[in-house]
């Protein structure tokens, strides 16, 4: 008995259009990670099916892999490039998103030996200090214009770092910085917002903006209401329901004692599923509209529940994300993000793809 997975492909599709409704210029998808952790080969073509034409990748083989799935869409690496990559970028038609001047240098070879122009991004750092064209560098292609023959700049990106908190002095700064560096590129077109980026006013849209997480229904707006519909939804089997009498303790280093007569249900999913071990004496799974706290550690490959105060039987199911308690609210029991829970979701669960 395995835990199922269910992944609202209908769900996904719509929190895409809302968020398309909502923006001025183009909205695209961005399916790193493998959609989030949650299947790109079914996602990317929803999404394509509902009219998303941009998608975004991190590395070069989730670009290729979905260059399989959309041989039409335009595809984006937000990785940038790295050396003897650059043909396959061409052989592939993939987009490079370039961070560096050493990028910029390996897109421009790749042009002047194919004497062609290639089509790029290039992601300008406002602030993140990760990934992207420095001030410095811009200055650099201000003094040497000929590094960029051969590119077609479509679109010049930046990535806000506090989108989630929306009075962050870090918003208005890095707009401000965005607007000067990209007027360097008057030919390009911009694009800036992630998810919660797309909530922080008018100022924010762009000629394309970028969601991931809010398609796959985590909070743009924490601290609100969730306005993005719920896709996840995961539920365990219990396994064995068993009496433990007041005193006596559950799982490994007896870290939760009972403090009355319990029945303690036991399910088959553990932090080797991504059902994170900071979850131990934390995490609540419902018996249909009733929370259910995890006592006791979480094991690899299996987790305990108090349900002395729900008719719980073996085999009933314990629901462990869904519209009641999703990814963000399991991840506040976790001391994480709702983020790290999705890209985490196990590979032993049965996934079932509905809505479609
Ligand atoms: C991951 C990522 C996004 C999407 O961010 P969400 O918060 O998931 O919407 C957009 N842009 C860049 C550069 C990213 O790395």
């Amino acid at each position: 008995m395995t835990a199922l997975l269910e992944i609202d492909l209908g769900a996904i599709a719509a929190n895409w259009r809302q968020l398309a409704a909502m923006h001025g210029g183009e909205t695209a998808g961005v399916v790193k990670a493998n959609a989030y952790g949650l299947g790109m080969a079914e996602i990317a073509p929803a999404l394509a099916k509902a009219g998303c034409k941009t998608f975004f990748a991190a590395q070069l083989e989730e670009a290729v892999n979905l260059r399989r799935l959309l041989p039409a869409a335009r595809i984006a690496t937000l990785n940038g490039l790295f050396p003897h990559a650059a043909a396959d970028f061409f052989a592939h038609d993939i987009t490079p998103v370039l961070s560096s001047l050493r990028d910029v240098e390996l897109w421009h070879a790749e042009a002047a030996g194919l004497g062609r122009s290639l089509p790029c991004m290039l992601h300008l750092d406002v602030g993140m200090n990760r990934l992207g064209l420095t001030a410095r560098d811009l200055a650099r292609l201000r003094e040497t214009p000929a590094l960029l023959a051969g590119l077609r700049i479509d679109y010049v990106l930046a990535h806000l770092l506090a989108s989630d908190v929306p009075d962050h002095d870090a918003n208005p700064a890095q707009l401000r910085r965005f607007a000067e560096a990209a007027a360097q590129f008057p030919g390009a077109k911009r694009s800036l917002a992630n998810s919660s980026g797309m909530f922080l006013g008018p100022d924010f849209q762009t000629d394309l903006a970028r969601p991931g997480a809010a398609l796959y229904g985590l909070n743009p707006i924490p601290g609100r209401a969730n306005p993005m519909r719920s896709v996840v939804r995961l539920s365990a089997p219990i396994l064995q329901i068993r009496e433990v009498a007041a005193g006596e303790s559950v799982g490994y280093n007896a870290t939760w004692r009972a403090a009355r007569a319990s029945r303690i249900a036991t399910i088959g999913v553990g932090y080797a599923d991504g059902y994170h071990r900071a979850l131990s004496n934390a995490a609540h799974a419902y018996f249909d509209d009733t929370p259910v706290p995890l006592v006791g550690r979480v094991s690899m490959d299996l987790a305990t529940f108090d349900v002395t105060d729900v008719p719980a039987n073996p085999g009933d199911p314990l629901l462990l994300l869904g519209p009641h308690h999703g990814a963000d609210a399991l991840a506040a029991e976790a001391g994480t993000i709702g983020y790290e829970i999705l890209t985490a979701l196990g590979r032993r669960y049965q996934r079932r793809y509905i809505g479609a």
